[in-house]
Parts: C-alpha cells; sequence; structure tokens
C-alpha cells in the first residue's frame, strides 16, 4: 500500500525492529549526554548568578535566561527519555481509565473534534509505571488533535487481542508521507512552529520499557492511526495486589468478601482474560459457571462448612467428567481463585491494620489451603469415579453387541458368533449366556460358528464346558456352521462335541427344527 508504512517495536518485521531499536539506542545516548551536561551547566549558572550580583550587567542576565532555556530543554528531555530517574513504582494500570481521564485535557477541543470512543475489556489492566502510561497517551493524544486543521474526528479503540491490551488512536488529520513516517521517534524532530518533538519519544520508549510495542499506519492527506501494544498485567506467582476494596472498621472477613465480591468476579476473570472465552463456553455446553462456583466455593470455605463443600466438589467433579471437561483446566482455575483469594485475604489484613497475632494467621492460611485441597480431592475421586462407571457400561455395551443372543421364538434363541473367540471373549460369552438363558427362560439356543474361522484348543475346551453347563440350566444346545477347517481340527486333535449338543450344517436344518407355532 503506497503511502502506508508501519513502524514496529518488538515486532517480527526486522526492517521496523531495527528502526526502533535504532531510534530508542539514539533517545538512550542522548540521555546520556544530556545527563552529563546537565551537571556543569547547573553550576556555571550558579557562577553566573554570583558573578551578576558582585558585577551588574545586563549580559549576565541574557547569558542566564539562555541557560535557563537550554537547561529547561535537558530537563524536559530528560524526564520523557529516563522515565526510571522518576522513582514512579510499578502498579496496576487501567489503560481505558487513564484514557478517559486525560481526555478530559482536550475539552476545549472538542468542540470541532469530535471524539468518538470503542472501548471495552475495561477491566483489564496492565502492570507499569501509570504516569509514564499517561503521559504517553496524552502525547498521542495531543498530536492527534493538532493534526487536524479544522473540523474532524478521532476515533479510539481499547480492547484486549490475545495477551495483549490493544489502543488505537486515529484521526482524520493531515497524515504523513514515508520519510516522515521512516523518522518518527527521533528526538527533536518536529514539523511543528511550537513542537518540541519529545512527544513520540516518550511514547516509544514508555511503551518500549513496558514490553509493548507500537504501529503506525498513516497516509498523507488522509489521517493516522497509531496503535498501541501493551502486554497485560499478568504476575506469575508475583507480588502481592494492592487491590482498592470497601472495608468497614470491625467487618468480618465473610462480610468483607461479600461485600466485595463484584471486584472478586472480576480479577478473576482479569487474571486469565485468555479463559474467558473457554469460561464461556463451557457455561453455554454444560451450564457450569466457573465464576459463580468460584465464588461459592471461596464461601463455603471461610464458613468452615466442610461436608458442603465436599458435596459441592463431587457434584462439581460428576458435570466436569460427564462433558468430558479437560482436568488441567480445572487445576488452573483453581491456582487462579487461589491466588485472587489470597490477594483478598492480603487487602483485608492491610485494611484491618489492627494488630493480628501470627497464631491466627497461620489458622486461617490452613483453613483456606485445606479447604481447597479437600475440594481438589473430592472433585477427582468424583470425577475419577464417573469416568470408571462411563468406561463400565461402555465395556458392558461392548459385551451385548459381541455377544448377541436373539429370540427367536418365547423358548428359542439363537447366538451368532462371528470374529475371532479368545479366553477372555470366551468367558464373556459364558457369563452372557448362562444369565440370557435365566432371564429369557430359553429352552433351546442355537449356536451358529459360521463366523468363526479359528478356534485354538484352550478356547474349544472353554466352548465344550459351557455346552455343558447350558445342559445342566436344563437347555438344548444345536451348534451349527462348523467350519471345514474347524472340524477338521477337532478331529485331528481326537475330540468331539458333547453328546448332548445337536449338530446341524447350517442354520437353516436348524431352523427347521424349530416349532415356531409355540
Ligand atoms: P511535536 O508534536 O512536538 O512536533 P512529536 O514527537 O509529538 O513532537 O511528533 C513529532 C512529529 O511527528 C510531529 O511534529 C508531526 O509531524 C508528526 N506526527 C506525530 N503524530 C502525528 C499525527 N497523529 N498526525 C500527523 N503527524 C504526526
Ligand atoms: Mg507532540
Amino acid at each position: 500500500m503506497k503511502g502506508r508504512k508501519s513502524l514496529e517495536l518488538n515486532v517480527n518485521e526486522d526492517v521496523d525492529k531495527y528502526q526502533l531499536r535504532r531510534l530508542s539506542s539514539i533517545s538512550q545516548i542522548a540521555a546520556g549526554i544530556a545527563h552529563e551536561v546537565k551537571n556543569p551547566l547547573t553550576s556555571v549558572r550558579g557562577f553566573l548568578q554570583l558573578l551578576s550580583e558582585k558585577y551588574p550587567d545586563k549580559h549576565f542576565e541574557i547569558a542566564e535566561l539562555e541557560l535557563d532555556n537550554a537547561l529547561s530543554i535537558i530537563t524536559n528531555f530528560l524526564s520523557v527519555t529516563k522515565p526510571n530517574l522518576d522513582h514512579e513504582s510499578p502498579q496496576e494500570v487501567h489503560v481505558a481509565a487513564e484514557i478517559e481521564s486525560t481526555l478530559n485535557l482536550f475539552l476545549d477541543r472538542m468542540y470541532r473534534v469530535t471524539v468518538e470512543k470503542h472501548f471495552s475489556d475495561t477491566e483489564i489492566s496492565v502492570y507499569g509505571r501509570k504516569n509514564q502510561i499517561k503521559r504517553a497517551f496524552f502525547n498521542l493524544l495531543k498530536n492527534a488533535f493538532e493534526s487536524i486543521p479544522g473540523q474532524g474526528s478521532i476515533r479510539l479503540t481499547h480492547r484486549v487481542q490475545g495477551n495483549e491490551v490493544l489502543v488505537a488512536i486515529s484521526d482524520t488529520g493531515v497524515g504523513m508521507d514515508d520519510e516522515m513516517m521512516s523518522l518518527l521517534g527521533t528526538p527533536f524532530l518536529t514539523t511543528k512552529d511550537d513542537g518540541t518533538g519529545m512527544g513520540l519519544p516518550q511514547v516509544y520508549s514508555t511503551i518500549y520499557q513496558h514490553g509493548g510495542r507500537i504501529a503506525v499506519d498513516s497516509k498523507k492527506g488522509q489521517g493516522t492511526t497509531f496503535t498501541v501494544f501493551i502486554p497485560i498485567n499478568r504476575q506469575e506467582g508475583g507480588n502481592l495486589n494492592v487491590i482498592n476494596l470497601e472495608y468497614e472498621p470491625n467487618q468480618s472477613l465473610f462480610d468483607f468478601m461479600e461485600r466485595n465480591e463484584p471486584i472478586f468476579r472480576q480479577r478473576l476473570l482479569s487474571e486469565r482474560p485468555e479463559l474467558s472465552r473457554v469460561i464461556q463456553e463451557i457455561k453455554d455446553v454444560s451450564g457450569i459457571d466457573l465464576v459463580n462456583n468460584a465464588v461459592t466455593l471461596v464461601n463455603l470455605t471461610l464458613t468452615k462448612r466442610p461436608h458442603e463443600l465436599m458435596t459441592f466438589a463431587k457434584k462439581e467433579g460428576e458435570l466436569w467428567a460427564k462433558h468430558s471437561l479437560q482436568i488441567s483446566l480445572k487445576l488452573e482455575w483453581l491456582q487462579t481463585i487461589s491466588r485472587v483469594t489470597w490477594d483478598f485475604l492480603f487487602n483485608y489484613f492491610r485494611l484491618k491494620q489492627e494488630e493480628q497475632s501470627l497464631e491466627d494467621f497461620f489458622q486461617l492460611e490452613r483453613n483456606v489451603n485445606m479447604a481447597l485441597d479437600s475440594f481438589l480431592n473430592n472433585f477427582a475421586i468424583r470425577y475419577n469415579e464417573f469416568k470408571d462407571e462411563v468406561l463400565r457400561n461402555q465395556r458392558e455395551m461392548m459385551e451385548d453387541l459381541s455377544v448377541p443372543i436373539i429370540p427367536l421364538t418365547k423358548t428359542v434363541s439363537i447366538l451368532p458368533l462371528i470374529g475371532t473367540i479368545d479366553t477372555f471373549r470366551a468367558n464373556t460369552i459364558q457369563d452372557k449366556v448362562f444369565r440370557k438363558i435365566e432371564d429369557l427362560q430359553i429352552e433351546t439356543l442355537i449356536v451358529d460358528l459360521s463366523g468363526v474361522s479359528f478356534l485354538d484348543t484352550a478356547v474349544l475346551s472353554h466352548l465344550f464346558r459351557l455346552f455343558d453347563g447350558i445342559d445342566v440350566m436344563g437347555c438344548h444346545t444345536i451348534v451349527t456352521g462348523i467350519r471345514s477347517e474347524i472340524a477338521s481340527s477337532l478331529l485331528r486333535m481326537g475330540i468331539s462335541l458333547p453328546r448332548t449338543v445337536t449338530k446341524k450344517g447350517n442354520l437353516q436344518q436348524a431352523i427347521n427344527l424349530i416349532n415356531f407355532s409355540e
């Protein structure tokens, strides 16, 4: 696309990556020099002031003014390129909320520029230096407003994409040509009369330091889109989170959790944003609401109701098995619940502020951990039981299919055997035949062997015993369809079918013996 070019941080396109590395290192070097220059300039300024007091002269004033200018430029420059010097400690940042409040600074321009907001996933946060991030979006918004000479519009997008927060700022302004785009982020680069060229370097270094990236898309005369990606806040097993929660003096832990339940739900989802689709799917197919269940689990834990907790765990284990949901997902979810719960407990004690005995704390720790363990235990037990039941049912169904006893009349049934018969199957056949003879009160059973091509000696003797057993049960056996291979091996081994068994060449001949009028 002519006139469009994308400039990104940390992305696959090598050219862009180098471009940004280069810009970033230019900024770093410049910042280093600025830092070195600032100190002597500051002392020179001090000496000048002393001199001007001793020898009043208007030239000193001019020199001082110039030095002040230079110093303010350097100070500004350092504050954007070396944000670490600000000593701002990282914290949870809700980017959407920060953009919203930054927008208030541009109210005076909104009479000519309409701002369209498409914000979603606003509950998701990133982790970083809040003021730096705010300043970066201020700079991007400022450029967007400044790019629009008369009437126009700015479209703002906020959403989660993968494990990043995506913010796009799209203006209908003057746009840029290729050359300008290839230089973006260079310190002091400006096309504005009163510009400083320090906006974008601040944006780039801030986003870069937060592990993010930036894409730019622009067309001269049409407009520009800056898209910023910042990784989502996920501190793996990391620090305790200070959360803004409601607390009333002397509130019990249970009341505190109940009061802050909506935030608890939100935090569960924002801890694992990539699971939110799976959670919805599970809800759709199985009716299991994982977030509701997490709340129930924590309530049962804190109110110490072990029996209900067990029942609840088993019920969930059964549902989980019934819907063939992945067990690993459950484990991940439990970890998330545990992490968020501990964050809340931490904040409860933080807000409560009064002296807590170490013993109380460890007692609570033990209760919570034991409850979660018990949940997992009972969940897993029921999950396995249920899976076993399903397997057993399936096996029974398979056995039914492999021993098909078909009633022909009230007293006559037929058992066509097909395929290979090994000892295991011979056992199954035996069980099944005995049971059916009893249940159906079979008097004559026709066993058709025409589908069986091979019987080894062990299986043969097994079958013979089966025929004896059938006889003992007062049922008559007719065997049909013994294939020539089997007949000759019987002959070779010098054995013959039990005398009680009637032999017929094929099924038709056996059926002819039956009196269907019964
Ligand atoms: P300044 O705004 O002080 O000029 P910046 O670093 O913020 O410095 O921007 C550098 C230059 O990049 C601007 O002068 C302008 O030419 C160009 N620029 C930045 N953002 C936009 C935009 N949204 N539309 C058009 N040009 C832009
Ligand atoms: Mg600017």
